[in-house]
């Protein structure tokens, strides 16, 4: 609104009018056009708005992508890692568990659970200033490579352990704890063991083939001497009985070199396709008849495949398997009972089977049973077994037991078909 006090009347009463006018156009004109600037601005800011939120559509999509593309890849680890043999243990610097594998809880004896967050000695068992562990290659920063250790099983038995250690860093390089990986070895050690123990024997068997030879000829000797000596006394001659004492030590001496020999001489198959039904009743009948005039508390059993079953064995040397087999069924009953003999196919082999329902064996004694000269018995060689072994493996077959104390013993031989 004007304020000139120096205008006209006229021009003061026309005045107001055109000046109102005048204000009012330029206002509307301002204020379509502030308007149009608003509305081009709010549309701008539309058209912002709207790629802005295509730009964080696709930000998010790529997000997600790279989130499922970490999920597979840690899935596939994860499972990698699971699938694994070998144990996994993974610590943080402060030594706390942080990734243990299902290997690791095989191995270990040890759920996830129990040992995820735990001190590292915890679940591995500590040793000796940290050596031979994650923790000294945490400490070090350097990686053991294919070490071995032992240790303590929670039943106190010794667990053998190859393992080897590294560092663990992010993409960075910043240490973030240390990892190691290990297997059992027990089955590696009982190879070996057992490879020991065979040398062992072999060595064991050459020197006592030589010794027995040299043993027979003295034996030999002191029997001769020995009837000799009985020759010229009365039968009522209390001497007699220490004669017959050395005759009879002589006997048994003589049986254990015969049998080492046996044992430790090379075998030399001869064989020839027979019915193992025939063979087995034939020493069975045999063996029945001296049993009934010995023992009259021994009832036999048989259960044969009906038919005959063809296989290729040495008869005379398969023969001493089944006597060593029948005798020692028959020694564990001391008080009787049923020695049960089967003969059956089995896929690939034929199997016979000879039981009693003796005294049994425990554990330890079935660990023992095929050591040469392990026995239980006063007057045993400990050969009998080892003798039964040799021969069936020379035929390509196998030999099994399963005893229950108190309740019996069966012996299984497989030979090939
Ligand atoms: P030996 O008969 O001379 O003792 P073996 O090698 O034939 O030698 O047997 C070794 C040991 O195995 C025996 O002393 C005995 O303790 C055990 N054994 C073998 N057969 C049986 C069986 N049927 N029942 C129980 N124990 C057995
Ligand atoms: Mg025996």
């Amino acid at each position: 609104m004007s304020t000139n006090g120096e205008a006209p009347e006229h021009h003061l009463r026309l005045g107001p009018t055109s000046t109102t006018l005048e204000d009012f156009t330029d206002s509307y004109i301002l204020f379509r056009e502030t308007t149009r600037r608003y509305r081009e601005a709010y549309e701008q800011l539309e058209a912002q708005f709207e790629t802005l939120n295509i730009k964080l559509e696709e930000t998010n999509q790529e997000l997600r992508k790279s989130l499922e593309e970490k999920d597979r890849v840690s899935n596939y680890l994860n499972n990698i890692l699971e699938s694994m043999t070998g144990g996994v243990i993974v610590v943080d610097l402060g030594g706390a568990v942080t990734l243990f594998n299902q290997a690791a809880e095989q191995i270990l004896g040890r759920s996830q659970s129990e040992a995820l967050g735990r001190p590292y000695e915890e679940v591995m068992g500590a040793a000796p200033g940290r050596q031979d562990s994650a923790l000294y290659t945490l400490d070090t920063g350097t990686s053991l490579i294919n070490r071995v250790k032992e240790m303590p099983r929670p039943d106190g038995r010794p667990l053998p352990l190859g393992f080897s250690t590294s560092v663990v860093r992010d993409e960075s390089g910043k240490v973030l704890g240390a990892l190691e990986v290990f297997n059992d070895l027990t089955e590696v050690k009982r190879l070996e063991a057992e490879v020991q123990r065979v040398r062992t024997l072999a060595a064991l068997g050459e020197m006592a083939a030589t010794v027995a030879h040299e043993i027979r000829n003295p034996l030999g000797g002191i029997a001769t001497f020995a009837a000799l000596l009985g020759r010229g006394m009365e039968a009522d001659d209390p001497r007699r009985r220490l004669v017959n004492k050395i005759t009879e030590g002589v006997g048994r001496l003589n049986r254990i070199v015969s049998s080492l020999l046996t044992y430790t001489r090379p075998l030399r198959l001869n064989t020839h396709e027979v019915n193992l039904v025939e063979l087995v009743e034939e020493s069975v009948a045999f063996f029945e008849i001296d049993l009934e005039r010995s023992r009259g508390n021994v009832k036999v059993t048989r259960d044969y495949v009906p038919g005959p079953l063809a296989c290729r064995v040495d008869t005379e040397q398969f023969q001493q398997v089944i006597l060593n087999l029948l005798q020692n069924a028959t020694q564990a009953m001391p008080e009787g009972g049923t020695l049960s003999v089967a003969v059956a196919p089995d896929p690939g082999h034929v199997m016979l089977c000879i039981g009693d329902t003796g005294i049994g064996m425990s554990p330890e004694v079935q660990a023992k049973l095929f050591t040469p000269f392990f026995t239980t018995k006063e007057d045993g060689t400990g050969l009998g077994l080892v003798t039964c072994r040799k021969i069936v493996e020379a035929h390509g077959g196998r030999i099994r037991v399963e005893s229950a104390p108190g309740t019996g013993t069966r012996f299984y031989v497989y030979l090939p078909q």
